[in-house]
Order: C-alpha cells, then structure tokens, then sequence
C-alpha cells in the first residue's frame, strides 16, 4: 500500500492514530532512503508531541524489528531469556546474571549496546578484556548460546537497522525523550533476540534514563505492554540510580569487581550482587523450572557460591576469543576527591558522575569518541555513608594526567554532606508482574 509522506506527517500533527500499513510504509520507506530525514524528522517531533496509541507503539515495534534479520532460536528447546536495563552509572550485572542464569541451565542470548552519554554500555565493558570479540556473526552468536548458553553481540547491521537509522535521527532532533519511540526501539532490538522471557530493569533518579519512580513505572509497563503482546514472559524491577552501583563505574574496574563478585567477595559490592542475584532469580523464575521465586534465588546463590558462574564466565571469554586474565587494572594517573565536611553523604548527583566519566573516556558524549577501558571511578562512599572531612569519597583514574584533573573538578561538586543521618531507600522498589 502507498501513502504520501506529508499526508502521514499531517496525520500525527492533528493527533491522529496510524494504522498498522501507515506504520509500516513510514518505517520501510525511510529505511530504504526514499522518505527525507527531513519528513522523517517532522514526523518524530508530531509523535514526540502528540503520542501514540498501544496499537500503534506495537505496529512500529513490529516494523522496527522486521526490518531486519531476526535469530531464531527455535531449534533449541531450553528457555532463551534475557535482561534489558535502561542505563545507569555503574551497571554491570549483565556480567555477573549471564553467566548465572547460563549455568543454571538456560539459554541467553544477550544484544548489548555500548555507553552514549553519562551511562555505560555492556560492550564496552567487555571489550576492555584484551581480545575480547563482540563484532562476530549471528551464526557464530547462534553456535555460541547453543553449546555454552550464552554469547554477547552488538547490534550488527542486520539487526533492527530502522531503529538504528531512526535513533541517530532522534538524537539531532530532540526527540529521544518519547515514550512510544523509547519502547519501540528497545523491544524491537529485544525481540529480534528470538527470546521466550524478558526481564526489564527499569532505573529511574539522577543517574537514570527515567527522572522519578513515576516515570520508571510508566514506562515499564508500556515495555511490558509489547512484550506481553508477543506473547513474551515478562517481568520489570524499578531500581534505583540516585546513587552509582557499586564501588566502580568504569570498563575494566567493572568486569574486575564482577570478578570479585564471582569469586565469593559478598560485602564490598552488595548491591551490585544482590541485584545480579535478583535479577537472575526473575529470569530463571520465567522458565516455569522454579517452585518459586525464592527456590530460583537460592538456586542462583548456589550457582555464584559454588563458582560455577566464574566458570562459566571464563568460558564466555574464551569463547569471545578474550584473555581475562591480561585485563589493564593499572592506570597511569590517579587523583582522589576528599571530603569538605563531616557528617553523611545526604545526596550523590550520579549524571554527574556519569559525565566526569565521559571527561575521563570512561564513556562516550557521541558514539564515535573512542574509550580508554582503563579509567574510571572508584566510590569510597555512598549515599547515607558516615564520612570525616577529609576522608575520600572517590578515586578518579585514566590514562591521561589532565582528563583527570578535570573529571575531578567535576566530581568535587557531584555529592552533598549533611550533619544528620538521612533515609535511605530500598535498591529494587518494585517488582511489576
Ligand atoms: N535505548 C534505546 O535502545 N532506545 C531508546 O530510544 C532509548 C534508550
């Protein structure tokens, strides 16, 4: 069917709902180059402003991912789950649940993305293990979740390309921001995965996507909504970004404190592990394989206590062609931030944290800046932390003496220190089912 484009734009503009052959003829024609990124462009703004219907966020959804190659998995009878979270400064448990959930015996095919503004990516986490091979066929990531379980792969060409198109359009014309764009371009990529079972964990504060709890539970259950209407399990946490996750944030010194994690260190970084375990305990759960939730958690305990997920994690780097053992852990340039006051951390704007690590190429501020796998930020403290003036309260480190000097600068100005306890709040604050 053949619409004209400006008819469609007129459409949105006047609050109009699409149909599914609208939808589909915007999305394939913009792909293939014959619709303007201009027409493009006005059309995202007319949505950004004037929303869209379930039925039509579930038509774009279906657009995007049919764009390109989808995996299929059907081959393999084991339950294919996966995680997806919104971003934050410090979220690493993609390292730590793979490979959990991968030795409890199920399978997870895992498409990552890499870090773009003040949060990071699994990608460029991974590649800071010297060797490390994300760039590999969809044959190859297919083999890979068969015979080990699980495989980490980026978003190739083939995959989702519409999104992939429409996200760099969304980026120059101030319509990222939109919940139905959100939802379609992050299921679409999900769904391609070929996955039975999706666990969302949708972070919302300072350092997040999503501002307030409000906005973080909106749009989970759209997420939901899609995933539910492909007839995917599907299960959301809410979880907490006013303050990082865990003790670094920063390529190399993430997969590093995963390690700990994974060879029994169990207090240093609590929250980084309970919320691997929680996560992983909701995955399994989806597979119906669990008496319950809790025989699910303590199942993945046991795969963590026991090392079974460090074991499987060395596989998955030997697989990916990776040495973990030759990881970079010893940065040229360090400079720690030491407290003005004494009392408690009252507050931790972690954004800010986030863009101290651009300054230091921990992360990215447009997709083609390149990464220094080594630098990062070490957190003493955290929010509600007793701290004594002059105590430390971070560490920055990089490759280069003045990036640091400057990504300092920023941090002294990123927590705030009060003379009474303040409240802390649980990590994961809801579970939507
Ligand atoms: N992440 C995505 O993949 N897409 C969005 O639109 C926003 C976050």
């Amino acid at each position: 069917m053949s619409f004209l484009a400006v008819e469609l734009i007129k459409k949105k503009r006047n609050k109009g709902a699409h149909t599914e052959e609208e939808i589909e003829f915007l999305i394939k024609q913009y792909t293939a180059g014959q619709i303007a990124d201009y027409q493009m462009s006005s059309w995202l703004m007319a949505t950004f402003l004037n929303g869209m219907q379930e039925s039509e966020t579930l038509a774009l959804t279906k657009s995007m991912l049919n764009s390109g190659d989808v995996v299929s998995f059907s081959h393999l009878a084991d339950f294919k789950v996966d995680k997806h979270s919104t971003g934050g400064v410090g979220d690493k448990t993609s390292l730590i649940l793979g490979p959990i959930v991968a030795a409890a015996g199920l399978k997870v095919p895992m498409i990552s993305g890499r870090g773009l503004g003040h949060t990071g990516g699994t990608l460029d986490k991974l590649e800071s293990i010297p060797g490390f091979n994300t760039q590999i066929s969809i044959e190859h990531f297919k083999n890979m979740v068969a015979d080990i379980g699980i495989s980490f792969i980026g978003q190739t060409l083939n995959i989702c390309p519409a999104d992939k198109k429409i996200y760099a359009l969304r980026d120059v014309t101030a319509t990222v921001e939109s919940l139905p764009l959100i939802c379609a371009s992050i299921m679409s990529k999900k769904l391609a995965e070929g996955i039975d079972g999706l666990v969302l964990d949708v972070k919302f504060g300072s350092g997040a996507f999503m501002k307030t709890e409000t906005q973080a539970t909106e749009l989970a259950k759209a997420l939901m909504a899609i995933a539910k209407g492909y007839g995917k399990k599907v299960v959301a946490l809410i979880t907490d970004m006013d303050r990082p996750l865990g003790r670094y944030a920063g390529n190399a010194f993430e997969v590093f404190e995963c390690l700990e994690i994974m060879k029994g260190e169990k207090d240093k970084y609590a929250d980084t592990r309970e919320l691997s375990l929680q996560l992983s305990a909701h995955m399994m759960n989806l597979s119906g394989q669990y008496s319950s939730l809790e025989h699910a958690y303590q199942q993945a305990v046991e795969i963590l206590d026991s090392g079974k997920a460090l074991k499987k994690f060395r596989e998955l780097c030997t697989a990916h062609s990776g040495d973990i053992d030759k990881i970079n852990l010893s940065p040229k340039f360090s400079k720690e931030i030491k407290s003005s006051g004494s009392g408690f951390i009252k507050s931790m704007d972690t954004e800010q944290i986030g863009l101290a690590g651009i300054v230091i190429r921990a992360g990215r501020k447009v997709s083609a800046d390149l990464i220094d796998p080594v630098a990062g930020i070490e957190f003493y403290k955290k929010t509600g932390d007793p701290v004594k003036a002059n105590e430390t309260v971070y560490r920055v480190f990089g490759s280069n003496e003045s990036e640091v000097e400057q990504a300092a600068a920023r941090l002294e100005s990123s927590y705030s220190v009060t003379e009474v306890e303040p409240i802390t709040s649980n990590l994961i604050r809801q579970v939507l089912y």
